[in-house]
Formats: C-alpha cells, sequence, structure tokens
C-alpha cells in the first residue's frame, strides 16, 4: 500500500517463542481505517474467545491512527484493547492514550503492535528501524513505572518513547495501568495484562516525523480550518490545575501533535520534581486534600505521582477510596480492620498506605487488588450495598448520570467500559448551554443551537429536547456509530466531533472534518456518510466480540437496577440538574428515574434501527455480509445460543 497516512506493517509479536512477524497494513486499512478499528479486528483474528485475560493466549493491541503525526489536530493518540482483568466477568475492553508513543512508533515504521504469549522471564521490547527485538529486564522488574521509563530513556538516548507498568502491573492489580512517557492509559487493568506477559515495557526509539500527506496543501487548510472554528472546552476549565495556585512553573502539557485544550498540565512541585496531571488525574484526590491541607497541589501531586510510580489508574483508585470512605461512615470498615488509615483521608499518610498496599497486594490491599467489587463481596452486603450506586456497571465507576441525561441510556447500557468519549458528545454541549444560559460573554450554544446541532448530528430535530425521549435511540446509534469512526482515526475525544462553534454565524460546527482530513491524508476518498459506516462495521465487530465471549445480548443490554429506583438528587457539573427542553424551555431533572418501559422501547427502537435481532440484540446476518463481515457471521453461528438469522 501507498505510505500516505499509514506506516504500511503491523508488527505481532509472540513472547512465548520470541517470534516476531509482521502483516501488510493494506490487508485491514480498507474496511477497519485504523486505531480502534484495526485493533479489533485483530483481536478477532487471533485471541480465542475463553482466553483468561491473564493467560498467555489475550493479546494486547496498541493502534495508532492513519492522523497520527498530523499536526495541530489532537489525533496522534494511541487506541489500546484486549480482554481485561478489571471486568467482571472478564471481555474484551479498551482505553487510549495520548502522549507522543503513536507517532513514534508510526515513524519506527508499524501502525499496530499485537503482543501475545508469555515471555520466559522479564522483558522489555525494542522497537526501532523498522525492526523489534526482546531484551531483558530483570533488573527493572520492581521497579516504578516513572523509573523504568528514566532508566530506559537514559540506557536508550533521547528519542526513545516508553509504555512501561509497575509493581501493581506486575503484581496482576486490576486497577493496574499503563504509563506512557507523557500519559497514561487506565480504566480496563491493561498493566495486569502486560504484566502478565512479563513484559515490563514496550519502548521505541527513533525521530518522530510528521505524517506525509497525500494531498499536503489540502490537509494543511483543513488543519488550519480546524483551528479557526474550534472553541475552547468547557471541561477544560471545570476541573483541574488553577495556574494562580500552581505557579508560574506550571505550564500546558499538550500531546503531541495537539495544541493542548484540556486539563493537562505540567506542574512543578516545591522541591522541583517535574510531573503532569492528565485528565482525570487532574481532579485526583484533590478535594480529599484540600480538606487537610487547604487548596494545593502538592498532596495531589504526590498522590499522582505515586499512582504513576505503582503504574495505578487514578480512576479506579478514586471508586475504592470513595467506596472505602463510605464503608468507614457506617462502620463497616475501620482503620483497624484494613490496616489503611481510611479516617484520615486526605491525608500523605492515608494514599501512600493505599495505593502501596493495592500495588504491592498487601493485606487488604490484595482483596482490593482483586476488584473493588470482589472486595466487597468478600466484606459482606452492607459494603456491597454501599458500593452499589457508584457503579455504571460491573466493576466501573459512574462519572456520568442515566437520571439526567436519556440521551446517554443505551450508550451506557451498550458498551463494555464506560464511554466517556460518546457521552462527551452531550455533555460538552449541555456544559455550553449552561454558561448561555447564566449570561457568560462567551456563551452561545442556545436551546436553538442544540437543535440545530440535533437535526445535523444526532438524526432529528426532536433529539434537541435533551429532558425527552423522542429521537434519542436514533441519536444513540449515530453518536455510536461517529464514535466508533473517530477511535480508528483515534482522535482525541476532548476535541471531537466539532459539533459547535462559537466563531461561525450559526455556531454549527462541521462533523464532516474528519472525513475530509482523513481523504486529504490518504488520497482515498472518503465522504461522511462513509466514515459513519466504517464507525458502524466495527461498532458491529466489537459487539461480535462481546457476543462471542459470552455477552447475552439483550439481556445484558441494561442499566443498573438504582437508576431505575433512586431519584436523581445531585450532579457534580451540572448542580441544577437542568436540560434543555422544547423551544426555550429549561427542564429540571431533579427526582427522575430511568422509567423502565421507556428504556425498554427506546431499546426495542434501537435494535430495528441496528437491524439486530428484536429479541436477542444480535447483529443478523444479512446485516453483517452487507458490513464486509461475512466471516463474523459465521463465527457467530457457531455459539451454542440460537444465531442471528
Ligand atoms: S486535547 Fe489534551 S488530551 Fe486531547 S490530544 Fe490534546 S493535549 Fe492530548
Amino acid at each position: 500500500m501507498d505510505a500516505f497516512g499509514y506506516a504500511g506493517r503491523i508488527l505481532l509479536v509472540d513472547l512465548s517463542s520470541r517470534r516476531i512477524e509482521t502483516l501488510p497494513t493494506s490487508d485491514y486499512a480498507d474496511r477497519f481505517v485504523g486505531g480502534r478499528g484495526m485493533a479489533t479486528r485483530l483481536y478477532w483474528d487471533h485471541v480465542p474467545p475463553r482466553a483468561g485475560a491473564l493467560d498467555p493466549e489475550n493479546a494486547l493491541v496498541l493502534a495508532t491512527g492513519p492522523l497520527a503525526g498530523v499536526p495541530v489536530i489532537g489525533g496522534s493518540r494511541l487506541f489500546v484493547c484486549g480482554k481485561s482483568p478489571a471486568t467482571s466477568p472478564e471481555h474484551f475492553t479498551y482505553c487510549n492514550m495520548g502522549g507522543d508513543w503513536a507517532v513514534r512508533l508510526k515513524s519506527a515504521g508499524f501502525d499496530v503492535v499485537l503482543l501475545q504469549g508469555r515471555a520466559e522471564r522479564p522483558s522489555f521490547l525494542l522497537i526501532r528501524d523498522g525492526g523489534a527485538q526482546l531484551a531483558d529486564a530483570s533488573d527493572l522488574w520492581g521497579q516504578g513505572a516513572i523509573q523504568v521509563r528514566e532508566a530506559l530513556a537514559a540506557r536508550l538516548g533521547i528519542e526513545t518513547s516508553v509504555v512501561a507498568i509497575g509493581p501493581a502491573g506486575e503484581n496482576r492489580a486490576t486497577q493496574s495501568c499503563l504509563i506512557a512517557s507523557s500519559d497514561a492509559a487506565g480504566g480496563a487493568g491493561m498493566g495486569a495484562v502486560l504484566g502478565s506477559k512479563n513484559l515490563k515495557a514496550v519502548v521505541v526509539q527513533g525521530p518522530r516525523r510528521r505524517t506525509r500527506a497525500a494531498r499536503p496543501e489540502e490537509m494543511q487548510e483543513l488543519s488550519g480550518y480546524f483551528r479557526r472554528i474550534i472553541t475552547p472546552s468547557p471541561m477544560a476549565t471545570a476541573g483541574g490545575v488553577d495556574l494562580r495556585i500552581a505557579g508560574p512553573q506550571s505550564r500546558k502539557a499538550p500531546c503531541f501533535g495537539c495544541l493542548g485544550d484540556c486539563l493537562r498540565w505540567d506542574y512543578q512541585s516545591k522541591d522541583g520534581r517535574r510531573g503532569k496531571f492528565m485528565c482525570q488525574s487532574a481532579t485526583f484526590y484533590q478535594p480529599m486534600a484540600e480538606m487537610v491541607y487547604g487548596r494545593d497541589y502538592e498532596v495531589p501531586f504526590r498522590a499522582n505521582k505515586l499512582c504513576d510510580e505503582y503504574g495505578l489508574d487514578t480512576m479506579a483508585v478514586t471508586l475504592v477510596l470513595v467506596w472505602m470512605i463510605r464503608c468507614l461512615r457506617d462502620g463497616i470498615l475501620t482503620d483497624e480492620s484494613t490496616g489503611i488509615p481510611i479516617s484520615r483521608v486526605g491525608s500523605v499518610e492515608f494514599i501512600e498506605t493505599l495505593v502501596r498496599k493495592i500495588a504491592l497486594r498487601e493485606g487488604f490491599g490484595d482483596l482490593l487488588a482483586r476488584g473493588v467489587e470482589a472486595a466487597a463481596g468478600s466484606v459482606g452486603p452492607a459494603a456491597v450495598q454501599k458500593l452499589t450506586p457508584l457503579l455504571a456497571r460491573a466493576g466501573l465507576p459512574t462519572a456520568i448520570d442515566a437520571r439526567l441525561y436519556p440521551m446517554v441510556w443505551l450508550l451506557l447500557a451498550m458498551e463494555p467500559k464506560l464511554p466517556l468519549g460518546h457521552t462527551h458528545e452531550i455533555t460538552r454541549l449541555v456544559l455550553r448551554w449552561i454558561q448561555w444560559r447564566r449570561g457568560d460573554k462567551d456563551g452561545y450554544v442556545s436551546n436553538d443551537v442544540i437543535r440545530r446541532i440535533a437535526r445535523r448530528c444526532w438524526g432529528s430535530e426532536a433529539a434537541g429536547d435533551l429532558s425527552g425521549t423522542e429521537g434519542m435511540a436514533l441519536a444513540a446509534r449515530m453518536v455510536q456509530d461517529r464514535e466508533y469512526a473517530e477511535d480508528c482515526l483515534v482522535l482525541c475525544g476532548f476535541l471531537w466531533p466539532v459539533m459547535d462553534s462559537q466563531f461561525t454565524e450559526d455556531h454549527l460546527g462541521d462533523p464532516s472534518l474528519e472525513s475530509r482530513l482523513l481523504s486529504a491524508v490518504t488520497g482515498r476518498h472518503l465522504d461522511e456518510a462513509g466514515l459513519a459506516r466504517a464507525g458502524e462495521r466495527v461498532f458491529n465487530l466489537n459487539r461480535a466480540v462481546l457476543l462471542r465471549e459470552g455477552h447475552r445480548g439483550a439481556e445484558d443490554d441494561r442499566l443498573p437496577d438504582h437508576w431505575h429506583t433512586a431519584p436523581l438528587k445531585f450532579d457534580l457539573t451540572n448542580p441544577d440538574l437542568l436540560l434543555p427542553g422544547k423551544g426555550d424551555e429549561a427542564v429540571s431533572m431533579k427526582g427522575k428515574v430511568v422509567d423502565r418501559s421507556e428504556f425498554e422501547a427506546m431499546k426495542r427502537e434501537y435494535y430495528a434501527l441496528r437491524r439486530w435481532e428484536p429479541a436477542t440484540g444480535r447483529p443478523t446476518a444479512s446485516l453483517l455480509r452487507d458490513l464486509g463481515l461475512a466471516d463474523v457471521a459465521a463465527g457467530l453461528r457457531t455459539l451454542s445460543s440460537p444465531g442471528p438469522s
């Protein structure tokens, strides 16, 4: 295949046999585009459905997109997938990261890396000059992820990007993550997967290159257009680091190929140590530490760096500590019973003890490392009761409340993990609508603008009434197809899709921009509908992967019970619980629950729109054939329960 947009090769590494092979990217690029698409297809092709997350047969797939290396647009991210030990039961899931690892991988000659098997001894993989080799990492085993990152960079030279695990990954804690040179990938326990493969790090060496475009002037013009219409995200200012407190040494720390309109900040602590706050980690341990030490970043920064060094996901640790606080209040857990000073939450002592015990699996930490649900189950029913309202689904925290946003019902019910990119389409707009309602000088997202966006991006004007359910099944389908396509390009969910703009006359953004950029880079025409179709293909493939691994289709497409029964009282980002309704209305969602019959009706409508079996929720064979996935349909037919027709 031509070199435009792609490095041209996929790297397959069998760690057990030390066999290293390559495949041509062109075998996958046409149908699966890149990133999520290629990674999911490779997973389908290589991982037996019954493989356990920590078995050698599981694969960890690291995939770039065709826009990685394009300046300014925030498309140089990395998509990561594999079977997750953090979900219950274990199943396929994914996460992604920024920084510059993806662009360095592509510059070194590969679009995707698939790791399978288990190395005989602790090792790291070194990728450079179009090749790869395994090297001994016995001296690095047991070290912190930052320490390893720095040791490998010092050993190999400055043009090096590292993805590493800390002791938490080695010890297979379900909260473990991948720590990269300037980012991390959490939420799926992938650090444990790498640890189970005896792999301490994956290192890419060589210069970072910009992507060669088939039509460079057009690509440049479109990047400039993106810069002109993109509006600073309200989420960037809704939390994170306040520079007035962080001090003059702190600064923005964007990923490669991005201007950094987000929560990523490089912070310098009082002892001169530097490090990044990244997305959710920008708020990690902040409210708790503030209660003890006042508004200051020293302790949250220290807590962040502890998690990074041990290789723990700050979001997963937050879930653990919130649950422990709730248990402490009712005497279910105590400092004595856990050996963790829960009563001193907010202190350095508490966070140091908690993360060390989880990462090293000491005492109560061993129970926590198996997953917060398993831990609660072992403690007893009262502990489970304290956990349930915190979960969106098994093992996954609630970051967005379905009772507040009817449009997210199906988005949350269908995904193997919390689909934050999907829900950002709605929450980002609502935050801007709140700015407009309170008369902020930059507020521009009125009810009218939302209706226009609904017509353009969600399939009907009715979906612009965000408080209702009309049009939401179609909207959910369109959001999913678009977001899956965005993940094939591995575009940042903070910036994309560009649905609205402060700088256009009608305040509409331009959701055709991704397909136009892709066409300019690869030289192959794909319009907005074509890209959404690719998203639909990958979404259905994702569904097939889950079904093959035991997802029960319609039976498992559900929301947690408490959202159907406990009335909505509070939301951190939308404290007044207001949504745009019909006309110029603002509708209060206070006291709402997710009505079961409305949810089931929406699901039925959605299955019909998807051409899925109404009773089972499985993609029909004819749909899969139309999507170019006839072999996937055949694979699903071999499942024991009745297959799709
Ligand atoms: S917006 Fe932030 S997280 Fe997204 S690509 Fe840019 S710097 Fe990275």
